[in-house]
Parts: structure tokens; C-alpha cells; sequence
């Protein structure tokens, strides 16, 4: 008898430990606010943690506005961390992949690293072969952001000067992350310039609904709102063509598993190495505030929906990962251990006068408001 109600004790005490929504679920990691500060170009780094009343924890540094860990429950209430990122900001600062950064001032690739803006031609530094991505040499990733914290909202400021990486305008930014009771991270951005100049911004987590390691997101399912995709050159620059998703690998409007058809014979997955693409949302009126993609893992029961203000988002199924880079819990990063999905105006748009506008007077506001809202499947 005595054995039955220990027994009977201990099972409580596992099934409450479980229990989704469990305040405690999230509460062990590994991440110490010591390792994350530094002086770094006269500005000091931290880390800063959101955390909800279900069991959500995003902890973000303030070098490069990166979510660094985002802990959500399982349907067994189990925690994990669902992005890749590192324990120390040393490791960081040798990032190459954009681990949960913003990226900007121009996110995606601009083609040859050459712009023009009222007759006047601009030359960025070209970081990825003839192109320059993501900002070019020292981007929004690696600046340190001046940051205040309310509560369950972080608010992170860079003045980003005219001249930058060859980009004209102070530019003014901020993104401003809220977490909500509502299990929503969301993500706000705000940029004024005092020239005019080219502003594309998002950002850059890699989620394994599984938690991060060294398992694929093969078997994760994607649901897209967006008919139409933009095909790329073989140097991943948009050709100009906005090309219908239907009988191509590029469907995914009811929902697939990744895996299904990323493997197919296709000169645009041929030049992704997979997917890394631009897909284009469907929206009744620019700006409107929809819903873009839905992302879910079957055995964890996660769930992760986008809602984004911008007209279109890159998804990159991390065909360069290759396992060299070792992760916060020591698990090497491998093909396909996690993917990017960053809301965003189309790649390369300051060359291609029929995409939706990137170009930011000064007197004007850029606005983006992009939402990450979880769940378990039913
Ligand atoms: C791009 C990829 C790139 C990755 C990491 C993604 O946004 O689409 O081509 O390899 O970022 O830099």
C-alpha cells in the first residue's frame, strides 16, 4: 500500500510537471546574461529575457537585435529551444549565418552590389560572390543596439549614419520585440531617413520546431498564403519574373511536409540547393497586416504561424549548413538542421522597378510589423 502511494505520488508529479501551459515548464536553460556582456565599438552588449505567463522565453541580445533562445512547451508541456543560436557573445561576433539577427539595411540580395536612386548610382561591398546580401560586410547583425526594456517589451535603437556600408541617409531604426500572454513574439520596426535611400529589414531565426540540434526539418510541414514566387539566376538574384506556385515544388497553399518534393528534378531548386526563394503573399491591399505561413512539427505538436505588413518572405530550407558550426548545447548545426523564414520586400527591388517600392524619402516612416504566434496542434 505504502509502494502504491508513492508510486501514485510520483506520477502527480510528473504529469503536473508536464502539464502545457506549466508556468515552470521553461524555466531551466543555459544561458548566463554574464556570458552575453562586452564592450564592443564603445557600446555595451547584454542579453535581455521575455518571458510570458505560458511558459514562452525569448532571450535577445542586443548585438545585432538577435533572438539568441525562444523556449515554447511541446503538447506534453516538455520545453524546448526552438532557434539555433550560441551560449556566448564571442561566438557571436563570428557568426556567418545571421543567427537571429535583424538583417539590413537591405535584406536579401542586391545584384552586383549596385543601386541608383534619383540618378545617382551606389556601390556596396559585394559578400556573397558578385552580390552583396544582407547589408554587406559589417550589417545590422554585428552593430550594437541601444536597448530599453519595459516589461515583456525590448526596444532596440540604431542610428545607422549616411555613407554606412555605401548606403546614403542617417538612417534612424528601431525594432521594437513585445512578447504577449497571447504566446505572440511580436516584432515591430520603424526607420526614417534624412536622404533618400533603399530600406528592406527582417529577420533571421532558424527554427527546428524539434528544439535546436542536429535533427532536419525534412519532416516539419509548411502552409503558405502566397500563389505566386519570384525565380532566381543561378547567383540567387530575382530574374524579374513573378511565376504562379501551381504544379511546381513551390506550392505549398495547402500545406506539405518539406521533404515532399524539395528533391525534385528543378532548375530553381537546383540553383537554391533546395529552397531559398522569395515567395509572394496574397494580399487584398498592400501593407495589410495577413497571414503568411503556417510551420508545424507533427511528433512535438508545434506550431508556428507568421502574420507580417510586407508583401512577400524569403524561405531558406539552410541548404549551406554543413555542420561546422557547433551550437549553444554542442550539437553541430547540419544540412538542413533548421530553417529561415524572414518577411520581407522582394530581394534585389531597388533593380527592378516593377517590385513593390523599398525606396524610403526623407518626411516618410518605414513600418513593418511581422508576428510569430505559437500553439500546439489539436
Ligand atoms: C539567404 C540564403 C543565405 C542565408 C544565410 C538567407 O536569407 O536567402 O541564401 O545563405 O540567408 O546567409
Amino acid at each position: 500500500m505504502k509502494k502504491l502511494v508513492i508510486f501514485l505520488v510520483i506520477v502527480a508529479l510528473v504529469s503536473c510537471k508536464t502539464k502545457v501551459g506549466d508556468k515552470e515548464s521553461c524555466k531551466s536553460d543555459l544561458l548566463k546574461k554574464e556570458a552575453f556582456e562586452k564592450e564592443i565599438d564603445g557600446k555595451k552588449t547584454s542579453l535581455y529575457i521575455l518571458e510570458n505567463a505560458n511558459g514562452i522565453k525569448v532571450y535577445i541580445t542586443n548585438y545585432g537585435a538577435r533572438v539568441v533562445s525562444l523556449l515554447t512547451p511541446d503538447k506534453e508541456g516538455e520545453c524546448a529551444d526552438i532557434v539555433l543560436g550560441f551560449d556566448n557573445i564571442d561566438s557571436y561576433l563570428k557568426d556567418k549565418m545571421y543567427l537571429g539577427c535583424i538583417v539590413g539595411r537591405y535584406a536579401n540580395r542586391i545584384n552586383d552590389g549596385k543601386f541608383t536612386i534619383d540618378g545617382q548610382e551606389y556601390n556596396l561591398f559585394l559578400n556573397d560572390g558578385p552580390n552583396t546580401l544582407h547589408g554587406g560586410q559589417k550589417g545590422f547583425d554585428k552593430r550594437v543596439w541601444d536597448a530599453r526594456q519595459e516589461g515583456n517589451t525590448l526596444t532596440l535603437s540604431y542610428l545607422s549614419p549616411d555613407g554606412e556600408e555605401g548606403y546614403p541617409g542617417n538612417l534612424q531604426i528601431k525594432k521594437i520585440y513585445t512578447l504577449t500572454d497571447e504566446n505572440e513574439l511580436k516584432m515591430e520596426y520603424e526607420a526614417e531617413t534624412d536622404k533618400t535611400t533603399i530600406v528592406n529589414l527582417s529577420h533571421h531565426s532558424y527554427f527546428n520546431l524539434k528544439g535546436e540540434g542536429d535533427t532536419t526539418i525534412l519532416d516539419h510541414y509548411l502552409m503558405a498564403d502566397a500563389d505566386y514566387f519570384t525565380p532566381v539566376d543561378s547567383t540567387l538574384i530575382p530574374t524579374g519574373e513573378i511565376r504562379p506556385v501551381v504544379n511546381t515544388p513551390f506550392d505549398f497553399t495547402k500545406g506539405k511536409q518539406i521533404s515532399q518534393d524539395i528533391g525534385m528534378e528543378n532548375e530553381q531548386l537546383k540553383f537554391g540547393l533546395g529552397y531559398d526563394h522569395n515567395w509572394v503573399l496574397n494580399k487584398d491591399s498592400a501593407n495589410a497586416l495577413t497571414f503568411a505561413v503556417k510551420l508545424w512539427e507533427e511528433t512535438t505538436g508545434r506550431v508556428m504561424e507568421i502574420y507580417t505588413t510586407e508583401p512577400a518572405f524569403q524561405f531558406y530550407s539552410g541548404n549551406f549548413m554543413d555542420g561546422s558550426v557547433t551550437g549553444k548545447s554542442g550539437k553541430p548545426y547540419k544540412y538542413r538542421a533548421a530553417l529561415a523564414i524572414e518577411p520581407q520586400h522582394f530581394p534585389d527591388s531597388p533593380n527592378h522597378p516593377e517590385f513593390p517600392s523599398t525606396v524610403l524619402r526623407p518626411g516618410e516612416k518605414y513600418r513593418q510589423l511581422s508576428i510569430l504566434k505559437f500553439g500546439i496542434s489539436e
